[in-house]
């Protein structure tokens, strides 16, 4: 095992980072939460990020993101699911999981209708490929409308990965027009969460509340288990 001094520089490199970078656009670091996303790294990594002060961890796996919050209950972290999620599956993501960040269709809103209120962010799809995840901008409105006429989910915002073959400031600032779109229809829900490791200044300067960063900070991910 490495002796963390390699996962607490590159931590506190890219928190560095995010903060210059949200000072150079005028805003508040302040108001930007850094998700970690460890998916693929051992549960033993989320536990020296835990220790390093990161209390916001993201998966996009429900079964590995389940045996990890298991594990890690004493921690008391915040979970982020981030990844696609089967509808059959989406009452047990939350049962561990403070926020999901990938409701991308109707199924899935009425999976998580009923329980406690559950953080929601829509996914976009940014891209022509309806195979990408994410809802298309032409179809927001009755998504999001479906979601607030739901009790189990609070709607924070929008989510987002930039597409590769497109300038990522140019594919954050669609996601800041669907965030007003959103905003216009319940004003409280204009979190943003957007921006990866190789992208994330441009989606601080278009807004993003909430950055979702793997290996920048973790280093490589093991290979696929
Ligand atoms: C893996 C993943 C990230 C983090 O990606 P990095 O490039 O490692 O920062 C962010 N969002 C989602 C949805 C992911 O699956």
């Amino acid at each position: 095992m490495s002796d963390g001094a390699p996962l607490a520089e590159r931590l506190a490199t890219v928190s560095e980072q995010i903060a210059a970078t949200a000072r150079d656009v005028g805003r508040d670091p302040a108001d930007i939460t850094t998700i970690v996303v460890t998916k693929f790294h051992p549960a033993s990594l989320v536990r020296e990020l835990a220790e390093l002060g990161v209390r916001d961890v993201g998966e996009n796996r429900h079964q590995e993101a389940q045996a990890k919050a298991a594990e890690l209950a004493d921690l008391g972290l915040r979970w982020h699911f981030v990844g696609q999620l089967q509808s059959k599956k989406a009452r047990q993501v939350r049962q561990y999981a403070s926020a999901i960040h990938s409701i991308d269709r109707p199924a899935l809103v009425d999976a998580l209708a009923e329980g406690e209120p559950l953080d929601s962010f829509v996914q976009l799809n940014l891209t022509d490929d309806p195979g990408r995840g994410g809802v298309a901008l032409d179809q927001l409105e009755p998504l999001v409308e479906r979601v607030l006429a739901a009790p189990g989910l609070r709607l924070r915002g929008v989510m987002a990965v930039a597409p590769l073959d497109e300038e990522p400031r140019r594919a954050f600032a669609r996601v800041k027009a669907a965030s007003d779109r959103v905003r216009a229809l319940a004003p409280d829900a204009g979190a943003i969460s957007a921006g990866m490791s190789l992208d994330f200044a441009a989606a601080i300067a278009e807004g993003a509340t909430h950055l979702r960063i793997g290996s920048a900070i973790t280093g490589n991910r093991p290979s696929h288990p």
